[in-house]
């Protein structure tokens, strides 16, 4: 073992090929469904919507690795490999034989492991002459990501940026704007889904739904112009595993493997980035890693939720997708971590989830908060209230080791910086931060309404 801190790779180090854990999986996840059909959709009908490679991707089931292009490459050599430490401040105060490490993608350009999959997407829409992409976001993390790859790539991109984030936080909407996307505050009035909620209601303040409802019906009526997903779909997954990758690598030379792997878990794109290439092991070695996903208690899809086919957004105008879900009409409550504010999880993670090749845990806000400013105390750094999920997770499992005495070595992934979230530190720290418990009532009315609208 050896006793760095931070263990670096050489840019001729970052992977050349991220990893498709479906081709390995004896369980292959169903693939999206055309709701009316029923039947898969294809690369055609998919391609409608999201880029061709993108929509390739999202259908590969059999080829283990798929080559990343050079040019991807080239522009993840503006922050990539990223750093792996040993949080050795955080085993100090934890006074436990465990050895956490952590993958730091927070040093990325825009803070956060969005990028990962911003870049190749952008990318590929250049490669099919796309000239415009367009999004949602909440938080605006995924909004700013590709704004940022758009801009290095000639593409165009526009937002909808849910109307009440885009009012409360205005400093998320120029970042997003500094690095050249165009955000329109959802509803907007240059889609007809917009002006339509609008007319009704004007002076409604915007939810997810609409936000997807206006970037689809946008990339659809537009040439050129396609929609681009920052989570859930398993090619955004794919593209992450570029971290697990670089993390299995540096694991190798502090001479360690990890016996647990975490990651926090909204759509599930950054747990799946630091745990497939690890879970590979598991499927084709015989290794034993235990994955952990952690999840808000307040959104507990994967603790608490139902394996059941779902639309991936509110509005419902997405493929129908075989996951643990919360159903999509849930309205999960705004605690911090906005990127994890999401009814359901993705479905390659769902069906290993079913296969027992992962665990999950349900986190409480106030605890995220704790360990953030333990974490941030003793390595440094800030961590998102997205990542801050992971950390508590890493926290309770280097306890555990010392309550039995068993050395243990802890690998989670950092997602995130939290600069930008200081508003929750505010109220963390003096004391307004508040649970959100749910009731198994209130869960049970949504899955019945599920159950109801999808047999
Ligand atoms: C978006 C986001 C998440 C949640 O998304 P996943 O797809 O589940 O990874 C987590 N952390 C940060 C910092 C984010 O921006």
């Amino acid at each position: 073992m050896s006793n760095n801190k931070r263990f670096i790779l050489s840019e001729n180090e970052i992977p050349t090929a991220w990893y498709n854990i479906v081709a390995d999986m004896k369980n292959k996840p169903m693939l999206p469904l055309n709701p009316k059909t029923r039947q898969p959709l294809t690369v055609d009908e998919m391609s409608h919507i999201f880029t061709l490679e993108a929509s390739k991707q999202e259908l590969n089931q059999t080829d283990r690795w798929i080559e990343i292009p050079d040019e991807v490459r080239d522009l993840y050599k503006h922050y990539r490999p990223t750093p792996l430490v040993r949080a050795t401040g955080l085993e100090k105060a934890l006074d436990t034989p465990a050895h956490i490490y952590f993958k730091n993608e927070s040093v990325s350009p825009v803070g956060s492991h969005k990028l990962n999959s911003a870049i190749p997407q952008a990318y590929y829409a250049k490669m099919e002459g796309i000239k415009n992409l367009t999004t949602e976001t909440g938080a605006g993390q995924w909004g700013t990501a590709l704004s940022y790859a758009g801009k290095a790539f000639g593409i165009d991109v526009t937002i909808f940026m849910v109307k009440v984030s885009f009012e409360q936080k205005p400093y998320r909407r120029s970042i997003m704007q500094t690095f050249g996307g165009h955000v329109f505050a959802s509803p907007s009035d240059v889609t007809s889904a917009g002006r339509a909620i609008l007319a009704r209601d004007p002076g409604y303040t915007g939810s997810l739904g609409t936000a997807i409802s206006e970037a689809v019906e946008m990339a659809i009526g537009t040439p050129d112009c396609r929609y681009a997903l920052g989570s859930v779909l398993s090619h955004v997954s794919l593209h992450q595993t570029v971290l697990g990758l670089e993390a299995e690598k540096q694991m190798d030379m502090a001479g360690e493997y990890p016996d647990i792997v975490i990651g926090c878990f909204g759509g599930g794109s950054n747990f799946s980035g630091i745990a497939f290439p690890f879970m590979r092991h598991n499927i084709l070695d015989g290794k034993k890693t235990r994955f952990i996903a952690a999840e808000p208690a307040s959104c507990p899809k994967l603790t608490r939720g139902e394996f059941h086919l779902d639309f991936g957004d509110e509005a419902g105008y997405t493929p129908l997708l075989a996951m643990y879900t919360l159903g999509h009409n849930f309205k999960p409550a705004s605690i911090h971590a906005g990127g994890l504010r999401y009814h359901g999880a993705g479905t390659t993670v769902s069906q290993l989830l079913k296969d027992n090749m992962m665990e999950a845990v349900d986190i409480k806000q106030t605890d995220t908060f704790k360990a953030a400013q333990l974490f941030a105390q003793t390595e440094g750094i800030i961590p998102a209230p997205e990542s801050s999920h992971a950390i508590c997770a890493a926290i309770n499992e280097a306890l555990k080791c010392k309550e039995e005495g068993t050395q243990k070595t802890i690998l989670f992934n950092l997602s995130g910086h939290g600069l930008i979230d200081m508003t929750a530190y505010d109220q963390y720290l003096s004391g307004n931060l508040h649970n959100y418990e749910i009731s198994d009532a209130e869960l049970k009315a949504n899955l019945d309404e599920l159950n109801r609208i999808i047999k």
